[in-house]
């Protein structure tokens, strides 16, 4: 799929206007409109609470079969669960969350539940990409990026390997 370029009025258009509410937050109207559970196809670990496990992620309803999609082709290609855990990939970092880029005023893309953390521990903001040092699988890139997604670890600005997202 095309998606939006990573800009307010792009994402606006395409995944639906934030309407901000007096509590600073998207209204319910908004979320209830767009935002969707989709089942993934394997289960994933909160990265930051361990013991949850998360079998469905709530994300922008236009992006969800393409999520879905993505994680049976990593489950495909790892051929497993254990090696999907060993690839670290099974550690959910979150999707939807309103909140603006940090150290900036822009909105991030998690803000219309069109991006994605994995293993945010080993994939910290900032850092670049090193696979020496277990970061994300470029084998995992690759396949967020023929479904058109873009990754994080390709910012210029300030790498942020744990993140996809469904804009350019
Ligand atoms: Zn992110």
């Amino acid at each position: 799929m095309i998606f939006p370029k990573d800009t307010r009025e792009e994402l606006d258009a395409f995944y639906g206007k934030h309407v901000i509410g007096a509590d600073g937050k998207p209204t319910a109207k908004w979320e209830q409109e767009h935002l969707q559970l989709f089942k993934v196809p394997y289960p994933l670990t909160l990265s930051f609470d361990k013991t949850v496990t998360v079998t469905r992620i709530r994300c922008h309803k236009l992006v969800g079969e393409s999520l879905i999609h993505i994680f049976e082709q990593i489950l495909e290609h790892f051929g497993n669960l254990e090696e999907v855990k060993r690839a670290r990939v099974h550690l959910y970092g979150g999707c939807y969350n309103f909140r603006p880029i940090k150290d900036s005023v822009r909105l991030s893309t998690h803000s219309w539940g069109a991006g994605i953390d994995l293993d945010p521990e080993r994939n910290g903001l900032g850092k670049p990409h090193d696979p020496t040092k277990g970061m994300m699988s470029l084998d995992v890139v690759k396949i967020f990026e023929k479904e058109g997604w873009k990754w994080g670890g390709r910012f210029k600005s300030r790498p942020d390997c744990m993140h996809f997202q469904a804009a350019r």
